[in-house]
């Protein structure tokens, strides 16, 4: 089973957890909410997997090492942080395993640049692990790569079997909702889907896991071979995109400055 375990204002800890008790925690920003949920239901940490290296998502790893134990695996991008013990070099299958614990379970990471250039992605069955790469009805901002890389990274995870379960690292949804409503008033779904999370965030639910199926109907940033989306864009900013990359671009510029 896959559980959250909120952090900071709006993040999420995602806990990865068999039935014999052991867990995976992916992208660990604080240390304290891991050990507390743990120890109530007395679960061993087995590793750690990490996307990418900002603070909040890797802030807790030396933490939970002293926790734990220092001979926990941590999976990681190369240089993202110096406790990795499993640096993802090659995109492909991965073994999850630790000294006392191997993990029952398919898994694959390939890397996502965009958001940031070190950014890899986890899919474990059909559970994806997106970090700060794909939002439910968004994505993560550009901080360090190109629109070009962003497109490619996006479109890895949009062509997904549409039951993969999403597993984002920030409780964004409601914002990006507000946002997507104003590019997309028309869509049906992303209507229908407003007044979902509505409901689920008023009693404080998590709105993810989210589904590439519903991503595809719902975010803007994974239409941008549409051309509504290029006659939105065009009139929102005075210019022709013709080329998909541009038209995340222009997107993604629309929404930081929403
Ligand atoms: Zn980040």
């Amino acid at each position: 089973m896959v559980a959250p375990i909120p952090a900071f204002n709006d993040n999420y800890i995602w806990a990865i957890c068999d039935s014999s008790g052991n867990a995976w925690v992916v992208d660990p920003g604080d240390a304290s909410p891991v050990i507390d949920v743990f120890q109530q239901k007395n679960i061993s940490l087995s590793g750690i997997l990490l996307t990418h290296h900002h603070g909040d998502h890797t802030g807790g790893v030396s933490d939970l090492l002293a926790h734990f134990g220092d001979d926990i695996p941590v999976y990681g991008p190369k240089g993202c942080h110096p406790a990795i013990t499993q640096p993802l070099q090659n995109s492909g299958a991965l073994t999850l395993e630790s000294k006392h614990h191997k993990f029952d379970i398919s898994a694959k990471a390939w890397p996502t640049p965009g958001h940031t250039l070190d950014h890899w992605v986890y899919l474990l069955d059909d559970a994806l692990f997106c970090g700060d790469t794909l939002f439910s009805c968004g994505c993560g901002r550009m901080f360090e790569g190109t629109p070009e890389q962003l497109y490619r990274s996006l479109a890895s995870l949009d062509k997904l079997s549409p039951l993969t379960r999403v597993y984002a690292a920030h409780e964004y949804t409601l914002a990006n909702i507000n946002f997507a409503l104003i590019v997309e008033p028309e869509n049906p779904e992303l209507q229908q889907y407003a007044q979902t999370v509505a409901a689920e965030r008023q009693q404080s639910k998590p709105s993810l896991p989210s589904t590439i199926g519903l991503e595809k109907a719902v975010n803007p940033f994974l239409h941008c071979t549409d051309d509504r989306l290029q006659r939105v864009l065009q009139q929102q900013f005075q210019q022709p995109c013709p080329e998909p990359e541009h038209r995340l671009k222009l997107l993604r510029l629309w929404k930081d400055n929403f």
